[in-house]
């Protein structure tokens, strides 16, 4: 019975060991599909979630081993807020994804720093998998549902930044339930049906389902990350 009980405990070591490094080690530089990109940032998440991540590839040897070509499986394009870190709330590593940040995660209305970066990623470095990613108790957004009918202008640049979310507002006013979790969600739809028809270089592989694009919202209270 001991010895079962034993056997099983190892067995179950064994496979929990394999998962590890399977998680720990792949090779980066073959492709993968948006849905294997997919479902590893998810899996990772949910070790976040857990209080169990593995933080793989951060050790000298892995950054080394990416020193003279990157391979990222997916682009994240999330707010710049200091609670939203993707490498840690995805529990991944140096080199798995090529991250742009921008408060309040604006593309429609970003210039071409923020749309030429994603398709760098996308026409470069092949990466299969873009998601848009919100977060729960946004400040651009809030500033958005705040000043939507406000006429005063909020003070430097941060009026410009703020206005561009306010299409979300608008789209999402007549919702029902939470003003701010509908904008918040409305923003990264908004996202991702911009960028699913933006361009020569990202909506032909949309089309063609070389690329998929997602939506998340990631709540702060939880460490979970939905898809929209
Ligand atoms: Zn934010």
């Amino acid at each position: 019975m001991l010895q079962m009980t034993r056997r099983r405990a190892w067995k179950a070591i064994g496979i929990a060991g394999a998962l590890t490094r399977l998680a720990a080690e792949p090779d980066r530089s073959q492709p993968v599909s948006a849905k294997h990109a997919l479902d590893d940032l998810l899996a990772g998440n949910a070790r976040f979630k857990a209080g169990q991540p593995l933080h793989p590839r951060r050790r000298p040897e892995d950054f080394r081993a990416t020193a003279a070509a990157q391979f990222p499986q997916a682009v994240i394009i999330t707010c710049s807020d200091s609670r939203v870190a993707p490498e840690v709330l995805f529990d991944v590593g140096v080199g798995d994804v090529f991250i742009i940040r921008i408060a309040g995660n604006i593309i429609a209305g970003a210039g071409v720093t923020i749309k030429g970066s994603i398709e760098y990623a996308v026409a470069e470095l092949n990466v299969p998998l873009i998601m848009v990613l919100g977060h729960s108790n946004c400040g651009a957004v809030k500033s958005a549902v705040q000043h939507l009918n406000d006429n005063d202008a909020l003070p430097g640049s941060i009026n410009g930044l703020v206005n561009l979310v306010k299409p979300a507002v608008a789209a999402s006013k007549n919702q029902p339930g939470d003003p701010l979790s509908n904008a918040i969600r409305q923003n990264v739809i908004l996202g991702v049906n911009f960028l699913s028809d933006f361009g020569p270089i990202i909506a032909p592989k949309v089309k063609s389902g070389s690329v998929k694009i997602v939506g998340g919202v990631y709540d702060l209270q939880t460490g979970s990350v939905a898809l929209v």
